[in-house]
């Protein structure tokens, strides 16, 4: 299997070809197409076996190819919420690289940092925005940052966010995110808890197991 089978756009299969992948990982041969297909996923797999790429790859094509792009000024189209510091700036690390030839402009946000040089960041105009919940809730209260555009939601490692005790905040963040949108879940353990949230926030979704 070759990404170019998966239908992977020009723009991104270049960035890829520099990163020296020369073909998907299973978790990515099984997720790229249903999530550019427009489907909801729900996602186990672990870290290390490709999964960033699995849902940074087609997010980026997604927003890339929709109509939004063309119009003025940016807004966050896509949210990635997971539960550390280390995890969210490794992803937003790979979708700046597997879009270095897409116009797409990303930004990270955590806490036990100032918010200043994160603000400074999101005036600069966001397409993609990879956030810890804490940090994110704060910010959309302070009125900092807009959700309400949100066309495609990411939780990672769900489980390990509900271990954090991160539930409430994830609750809220839904809760203000737009109805109609996509939604993409991976967690690395699917106990019952992060069943029945799968079951309240995807739709029909293509399920992939590692
Ligand atoms: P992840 O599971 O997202 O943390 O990725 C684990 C590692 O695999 C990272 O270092 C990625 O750069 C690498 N990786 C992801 N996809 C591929 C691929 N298709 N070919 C080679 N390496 C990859």
């Amino acid at each position: 299997m070759e990404f170019k089978e998966l239908k992977v756009m020009h723009s991104i299969m270049k960035a890829l070809d520099e990163e020296g992948y020369e073909s998907p990982t299973p978790i990515q041969e099984q997720a790229i197409p249903p999530i550019l297909n427009g489907q909801d996923l729900l996602g186990c797999a672990q870290t290390g076996t490709g999964k960033t790429a699995a849902f940074a790859i087609p997010t980026l094509q997604l927003l890339s190819q929709s109509k939004q792009q063309q119009l003025g000024k940016r807004k966050i189209r896509s949210l990635v919420i997971t539960p550390t510091r280390e995890l969210a700036i490794q992803i937003y690390e790979n979708f700046c690289r597997y879009g270095k030839y897409t116009k797409l402009k990303s930004c990270v946000i955590f806490g036990g940092v100032s918010q200043k040089p994160q603000e400074a960041d999101l005036k600069k105009g966001v397409d993609i925005l990879v956030a810890t919940p804490g940090r994110l809730n704060d910010l959309v209260d302070q009125g900092i940052i807009d959700i309400k555009h949100i066309e495609l939601f990411i939780l990672d490692e769900a489980d390990r966010m509900l271990d954090m005790g991160f539930l409430r905040d994830i609750k809220k963040v839904i809760a203000a995110i737009p109805k109609k949108r996509q939604t993409l879940l991976f967690s690395a353990t699917m106990p019952p808890d992060i069943a029945e949230m799968a079951n309240s926030i995807l739709t029909n979704p293509a399920k992939v197991e590692i």
